[in-house]
């Protein structure tokens, strides 16, 4: 209750906010049930919708590719300008336990298909206005949240039939091209397009689940050349130069040793207190941690090893020992691209080089340093398993972070396609025609149900109308036209907001992944559901008739 009490307050900001964001909504009338419990719950899900339909809002105009750009400035001054909603949701400073669980619902959206954030939190939002429009109507929670779990089903299985599957490369380069629309210029997202396909197909036989395409492909930003000279490297470069420039720098292959520590005397870094009572003491103890390391070189020499790459550092009286042992180091590594290195070689990360056996050395296929805008990288190639880099390339670093954020976007749907190729009508044409699906199944469905149903068809209709509006079309128009353009030539055909038209999607290349549409409606439901579900508990404490006379008393104890 308390808690409950210090939202109300909160409310009548969120709803100065949303009244702001949503121009077109009346600001919503005080609450007056005589119950008070109900009050108070109807009063929590006044507030929680109105923090979802303000977060909403905040997004509602990057969506699409005639979506504007918001300029996030940060504490510090730092300015970041993106189209993306998550970006902007994540960017965002946001108190509301609400709008919270938006933002995580839509970072999910993000984890999970890579794509479709901004759609998942819009369409949150709709389920909620829409379900807090039925309760005014006197439809209770639960009868809602069964409604949209209805819903949520019908719609996923005509998401599947409606689906096609991509026959060739050019429908999933369509497909990436969709996912990038507006986020940079085209010639720039086919430059990308290209290299997330590349770096996909290389992933595509590999272990390993859906961040695979995050821990095996290096993002390298390179400060020079032009946005559209990033490219692929099937191995891993990385910023470094080899420790002792008397070594080989580049070489067609050997034996790599990967070192997930140091070769360091560390006894004599930890222990400051090594008691001097004559000279010989000292000496004797450099003496012994010498021979240590030898021993430790000496080992590596006998497996091999030609090539010694360590996560951290190398003690000073190693580096003669090394090169003496014909040894190339490289040290001080991120352990992500140790990991990558392992991949690529086939070597195993070891902790302790005494203890390592020959089955934990791997072999890599050659290895470079060259200059990349004027510092050393090193370049190493094998072919145990795919590891790659991606140097991406731009002369600010604004446009490096968004030549990074859309090759995420890019590798991230590339590589989900490869595991799930099937592919939906974009341009609101899948929303329009599960709104128009759903209507006609509702009347199958008992009771109030199928109001909840309707409620969610309607809420579907928010993702065509914001893009219509984005592009300065009128909304209401548009959806109308889209509904009987599809009621003559089927689900396939929706609104190109480049051209205008309203035209078969696939022939337009306006297509997006099955398992982002299938995500979003998913994610977006669980959310609405979560919410309605708190407001549920309050509604179930209401007896009606049952007045509790000892309220006050225990509203003293809270
Ligand atoms: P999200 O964060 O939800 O992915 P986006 O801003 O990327 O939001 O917009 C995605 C939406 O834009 C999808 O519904 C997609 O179908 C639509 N879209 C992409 N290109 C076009 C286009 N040329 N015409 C109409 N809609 C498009
Ligand atoms: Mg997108």
């Amino acid at each position: 209750m308390m808690v409950l009490k210090g939202q109300l307050h909160q409310h009548r900001i969120q709803s100065e906010a949303s009244a702001r964001a949503n121009p077109m909504s009346s600001p919503e009338p005080e609450v007056n049930l005589e119950d008070t419990d109900r009050l108070e719950g109807r009063a929590a899900l006044v507030n929680n919708v109105n923090a979802a339909l303000a977060l909403a809002g905040a997004v509602r105009s990057t969506l699409g590719p005639r979506g504007s750009d918001k300029m996030l400035v940060g504490e510090g001054g730092e300015v970041v300008v993106t189209n993306d909603g998550v970006t902007v949701l994540e960017t965002a400073k946001v108190e509301h336990p609400t709008a919270n669980l938006l933002i995580s619902t839509s970072s999910a959206q993000d984890r999970l298909a890579r794509d479709g954030t901004t759609t998942t939190v819009l369409l949150t939002a709709e389920l909620l206005r829409n379900a807090l429009e039925l309760t005014r109507i006197g439809v209770h929670p639960s009868v809602i949240m069964n409604g949209y779990r209805i819903a949520l089903d019908e719609a996923l299985s005509q998401l599947a039939e409606i689906s096609r599957e991509a026959a060739d490369k050019s429908e999933s380069r369509a497909v990436i091209a969709t996912a990038l629309a507006g986020k940079i210029d085209t010639k720039l997202a086919s430059v990308l397009t290209d290299m997330a396909l590349d770096a996909a197909a290389a992933l595509a036989q590999e272990e390993g689940g859906g961040d695979l395409e995050r821990l095996r492909v290096k993002r390298l930003q390179v400060a020079s050349g032009k946005a559209s000279d990033s490219e692929i490297v099937h191995g891993l470069v990385i910023r470094k130069q080899r420790l002792d420039f008397t070594t080989p720098s580049a070489s067609d292959g050997g034996v790599i040793a990967l070192v997930d520590g140091g070769l360091e005397n560390r006894e004599l870094m930890l222990d400051a207190e090594i008691e001097v009572r004559s000279l010989g003491v000292l000496a004797g103890f450099h003496q012994r941690t010498r021979e240590k390391l030898q021993t430790q070189v000496d080992h590596l020499a006998s497996l091999g090893v030609e090539l010694l790459c360590v996560r951290d550092g190398i003690a000073d009286e190693a580096h003669v020992m090394l090169t003496a042992a014909g040894i190339t180091v490289y040290r001080r590594f991120e352990r992500e691209d140790l990991e990558r290195l392992a991949c690529l070689t086939g070597a195993a990360m070891v902790r302790d080089v005494g203890r390592m056996s020959a089955s934990d050395v791997g072999e890599y296929s050659s290895r470079s340093e060259e200059k990349i805008e004027n510092s050393w990288h090193l370049r190493i190639d094998g072919n145990r398993g795919a590891a790659m880099t991606a140097l991406l390339r731009g002369t600010t670093p604004t446009m490096r972070e968004e030549v990074s954020r859309a090759f995420d976007d890019a590798l991230g749907v590339a590589h989900r396609l490869s595991a799930e190729s099937s592919f939906l009508p974009g341009g609101g044409a899948t929303q329009i025609h599960l709104a128009r699906h759903l209507r006609a199944y509702a009347p199958s469905q008992k009771g109030r149900e199928q109001l909840a149903i309707e409620g969610f068809a309607d809420a579907l209709e928010i993702i065509p109308r914001a893009l219509a509006e984005n592009a300065g079309l009128d909304p209401i128009d548009e959806i109308l036209e889209l509904s009987s353009a599809q009621s003559k030539n089927g689900p396939w055909i929706g609104l190109d907001v480049m051209s205008g038209d309203k035209t078969d999607m696939a022939s337009a290349g306006i297509i997006d992944p099955l398992f982002v549409a299938r995500q979003a409606l998913t994610g977006a439901t669980e959310a609405a559901i979560t919410v309605l579900r708190i407001d549920d508990v309050l509604w179930a404490q209401v007896e009606p008739g049952t007045p509790d006379w000892n309220s006050e008393e225990s509203e003293d104890e809270i």
